[in-house]
């Protein structure tokens, strides 16, 4: 594992700087309007990833909802209820329509209390609609799926911090197939990451670890999680040193979603699956953390290497 090389470590922009240049609030934390200059840089983390693609990768782009029905199937509820955030909708006749909009306008209530949740969740993750997607393809090959996805998600973590949105970016290349190849697969982007951190010159370290899982026996599974090496994270410094931030993850499900999917590997197997998580808002956080407010004052090679 890499370690954060002494002196880089510490983040040259304070979140406060990042705030003031780079964002506009919106009075909700965790969530920014993002200026031009922001735009710009994770635009070009995104042509950066697209060059680090796997050959064959079929390529899709998601929209920032996803079916309700989809995440439920995937067992979301169990592990993480407390982020998710779900559409809901004025959907009755015209007339309760009309009298939650009054309530409203005459200062008497809320029109909220009206609404019903939809056939929509605002996406918790970007990978969650490619396992159906690979379900479709058939049998796994022997090398396995791999595909590119990427969209807006939604986590319902209110939070001050720069490195904690509610709504933020993330790109993902998901591996679907037995579970040699999709080991393999996993292994070899946790060797890659330190070259594409080092790119970008991101101080970090690679580390076991655990998703947020809800409640008390979610703390069991989480540390399940940590001793089966199910999950590592990319650490890079944006807020401080001591507590650097998860920027990529490298997940391994096993054969969860086989089995819900029913993705069969040539053997008759339920498929395994695993997936790499770009988080794309802290990755442009970080680059800016680490490098300063001007992206035309970075490290000749870092702006070399994001094609700026
Ligand atoms: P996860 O599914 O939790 O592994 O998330 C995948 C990636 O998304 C992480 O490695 C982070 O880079 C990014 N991410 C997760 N949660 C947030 C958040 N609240 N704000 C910004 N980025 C996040
Ligand atoms: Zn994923």
């Amino acid at each position: 594992m890499t370690v954060l090389p002494p002196g880089a470590a510490t983040p040259l922009a304070s979140a406060e700087q990042i705030l003031e240049r780079l964002f506009k609030p919106t009075g909700v934390p965790g969530v920014h309007i993002r200026s031009g200059a922001y735009e710009d840089i994770v635009e070009a983390l995104g042509r950066f990833i697209t060059r680090l693609r796997p050959e064959g990768a079929e390529v899709y782009r998601a929209p920032p909802v996803v079916s309700r029905a989809l995440i439920e199937k995937a067992g979301y509820l169990k592990s993480f209820p407390h982020l998710l955030g779900c559409v809901c909708a004025l959907s009755g006749g015209e007339a309760q329509i009309e009298a939650a909009v009054d309530r409203f306008a005459s200062g008497a209530g809320r029109w909220t209390d009206d609404v019903e949740a939809t056939d929509l969740l605002l996406a918790p993750a970007a990978c969650y609609p490619i396992y159906p997607i690979a379900a479709e393809l058939g049998t796994t090959p022997p090398q396995g799926f791999v595909f590119d996805i990427a969209g807006d998600c939604f986590r319902r973590e209110p939070s001050q911090d720069i490195d904690r949105l509610q709504s933020f970016r993330m790109r993902e290349f998901v591996a679907v197939g037995g579970p040699e190849a999709i080991q393999a697969f996993r292994e070899s982007w946790i060797a890659r990451a330190p070259d594409i951190a080092g790119a970008l010159g991101l101080p970090h370290r690679i580390e076991a670890a655990s998703d947020p899982f809800f409640g008390r026996i979610g703390q069991m599974i989480g540390r399940f999680q940590v001793a089966q090496s199910l999950k590592f994270e990319l650490l890079i410094p944006v807020r401080s040193a001591q507590s650097p931030t998860a920027c990529m993850s490298f997940n391994y499900h096993r054969d969860q979603f086989g089995l819900t999917w029913d993705i069969r590997t040539s053997d008759g197997e339920a498929a395994h699956t695993a997936c790499v998580a770009f988080g794309l808002d802290r990755l442009a956080v970080a680059l800016f953390a680490t490098h300063g407010v001007e992206a035309r004052q970075w490290p000749e090679a870092v702006r070399r290497a994001l094609g700026l």
